[in-house]
């Protein structure tokens, strides 16, 4: 079973974007999984298809209907649709690695892209959305933010990533940012890679990149460091 995501938007043409390149568009094709766009606008139900409306209680910008986003939910995540619902939003909860995992060893997801001031608080109640957050700053729509999240999920997928070790020796993996990397030339505009790297030891390599870890988290992400777990030997 290949990971489904649908996604509501009043923009599909944004979909797959990004996501038909590289990894995940070779993975698309490849049916390990599959994209969908509902256009929101589809499902209004007056002439001017209108799906947002002034804010109760006054103020700038336009909120989106909760009738119509109703409507939306409804037809692409019927009753009985395993798949969580997210709603991309700057006062959910910050996107994790471990949700990404998470929701890459599930079924899919449903994902609603807000625009303007945001969604109407009843339809978020009402069909359980679970909001979810990309970062402290204000985007101008959902859909960049559920790019972001799908990419994150869709290298973790059965088989899109080449090197299947590259994914676990990554930042925040184990709790802790990566080590830094280095590559051919030997010396670049007179700095040298790290003697160690380049000794074949590969005990005194596994301590120096733990200890470059411990020291970069420490230096930029100390709330990083509280919790890390020892590496798995
Ligand atoms: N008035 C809102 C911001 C609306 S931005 C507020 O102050 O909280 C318009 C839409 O962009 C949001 O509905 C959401 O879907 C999306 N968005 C903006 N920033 C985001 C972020 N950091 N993470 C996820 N989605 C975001």
């Amino acid at each position: 079973m290949s990971f489904s995501a649908s996604v509501l938007t009043l923009y599909p043409e944004m979909f797959p974007g990004a996501l038909g390149l590289s990894l995940a568009g070779r993975a698309l094709e490849a049916g390990t999984w599959s994209l969908e766009t509902i256009q929101i606008r589809d499902f209004a139900t007056d002439r001017h298809r209108t799906v947002d409306d002034t804010p109760a209680g006054g103020g700038a910008g336009m909120v989106m209907r909760a009738d119509v986003l109703a409507k939306a939910i409804d037809h692409a995540s019927p009753e009985g649709d395993a798949r969580p619902r997210l709603l991309m939003s700057p006062r959910g909860k910050p996107l994790t690695q471990a949700r990404v995992r998470e929701l890459a060893a599930g079924p899919g997801a449903v994902i609603l892209c807000g625009r303007f001031e945001g969604v109407d608080q009843r339809v978020i109640d009402a069909r359980g959305l679970e909001e979810v957050s990309i970062g402290d700053f204000i985007l101008s729509g959902g859909e960049p933010a559920a790019l972001v999240l799908l990419d994150a999920v869709v290298r973790l997928l059965p088989g899109v990533m080449g090197n299947a070790m590259s994914g676990e020796e990554e930042s925040f993996e184990n709790g802790l940012l990566e080590h830094p990397h280095y590559t051919r030339p030997q010396e670049f505009e007179g700095r040298d890679i790290p003697e160690v790297l380049i000794s074949g030891n590969h005990k005194k390599i596994a301590a120096w990149r733990r200890a470059e870890s411990e020291r970069l988290t420490a230096e930029r992400r100390p709330d990083l460091l509280a919790a890390a777990q020892p590496l798995a030997k």
